[in-house]
């Protein structure tokens, strides 16, 4: 076994991290490819750094933020919070109470961890589905969840959307989107209306996925739950802080649905070419991904196992340190998902061209197919 524990993936993303580090040392940031889609960018403006201090800068970005974030999300009212995970976190506390239930609807299982898991600190019930059959509240259920797009960006059909938002509005249990990357990707991609504007009473997206921010979460909704939420939040460090407030403004000030766009077209044509290499390639609402059970079908060591996260992790750390590109798998912590996720939306994407894509997956391909075999090599490439 090549990854035994999460400590193990503490260590691969260590030496991830490490061998970044020193690839950029003294060199432009330009030798380095981020396609995760995350690159959790900082756009603020050389005069708003004076401003970051702990009592201006809420004065100044605050406003900003209400405004510009009201122009993404809709709804009255807006908080940002240090994450996404946090805000549903906060969200949790404030409105569902110990012994109660929440009930997650998905567009397809497994959940981010951050929503059973602070279900499960609150003392409360958690049930998720990605059925509508199953989707039935009980007397208990204090909160409904719905993820609009999931970490592998698949999405949440608009009928079912109605559906679960009437259902949830029929027994008054208030209903959250957890719309991470949803908030883009459903609106520009798929067409479909904003969370508020389809009457959930709250939503949260993270301002790292599909838009050049830093790794936060914005929430809307009505003024007096996102008041009590505010409430929890800075009851336990919960809320967002200044520079990332200032972050999260210029990153929203500079959006542009149209660039999302433009990666559809090249998109295509990419996934045509990658087929020929690697035939289990799957097309994503931004790009295409490579999952660790199609890696699996196409690498096929002669003596040891490989379990699928091994040899996703090492297609990502093969990619990483022999081509440059930056792929989740490698960067993650541990747990991370095993799907190798290429985002042509990315602001690094356009410093790429599309054959540079293609030979990167290739060559990494056969490099993985070639190491598979050979512990020691690998064990190199994870963790040195
Ligand atoms: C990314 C994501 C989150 C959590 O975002 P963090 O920035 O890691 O807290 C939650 N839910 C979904 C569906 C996500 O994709």
């Amino acid at each position: 076994m090549l990854i035994c524990s999460s400590l193990d993936e503490v260590k691969r993303r260590e030496s991830a991290l490490r061998f970044i580090a020193n690839l950029l040392k003294g060199k432009e940031r330009s030798s380095l490819y981020d396609l995760s889609g995350l690159a959790g960018g900082f756009p603020v403006k050389e005069s708003d750094l004076p401003l970051l201090e702990t009592y201006s800068g809420p004065a100044i970005f605050s406003t900003h933020l209400q405004e510009e974030g009201k122009k993404h999300l809709g709804g009255d009212k807006v908080a940002a919070f240090n994450r996404t995970s946090a805000a549903i976190l906060a969200t949790i506390l404030a409105l569902v109470k110990p012994g109660e239930e929440v009930l997650h609807y998905l567009p397809e299982l497994p959940s981010h961890p951050a929503i059973p898991r602070s279900v499960k600190l609150q003392g409360a019930t958690y049930r998720e589905t990605d059925n509508l059959q199953d989707f039935k509240l009980t007397p208990k259920t204090s909160l409904v969840v719905i993820t609009g797009s999931t970490m592998d960006h698949r999405v949440l059909p608009l009928e079912d959307f109605h559906r679960i938002i009437n259902i949830s509005q029929e027994q008054q249990v208030p209903v959250l989107v957890d719309d991470a990357s949803g908030a883009r990707i459903r609106t520009v991609i798929y067409q479909q209306p904003r969370a508020l504007d389809m009457g959930a009473d709250l939503v949260v997206t993270s301002t790292d996925k599909l838009m050049n921010g830093p790794r936060a979460g914005l929430m809307a909704g009505k003024t007096p739950l996102i008041n009590i939420i505010t409430e929890k939040a800075q009851q336990f460090g919960l809320e967002a802080q200044p520079p990332v407030i200032a972050g999260i403004v210029r990153a929203l000030e500079d959006f542009t649905p149209q660039n999302l766009l433009n990666s559809l077209e090249r998109r295509d044509h990419v996934y045509t070419l990658l087929l020929e290499v690697m035939g289990g390639v799957e097309k994503t609402p931004t790009g295409f991904m490579i999952s660790a059970a199609t890696l699996q079908k196409e690498i096929t060591p002669e003596g040891e196992e490989r379990s699928p996260r091994e040899l996703a992790t090492l297609m990502a750390m093969v990619l990483l340190k022999e081509h440059h590109l930056v792929t989740i798998p490698a960067v993650g912590m541990p747990g991370v998902s095993t799907t190798i996720r290429l985002d042509l939306s990315a602001a690094d994407a356009r410093r790429l061209d599309d054959s540079q894509i293609i030979n990167a997956i290739r060559e990494s391909l056969g490099r993985v197919k070639e190491i598979a075999d050979d512990a020691e090599t690998c064990l190199s490439i994870l963790y040195e």
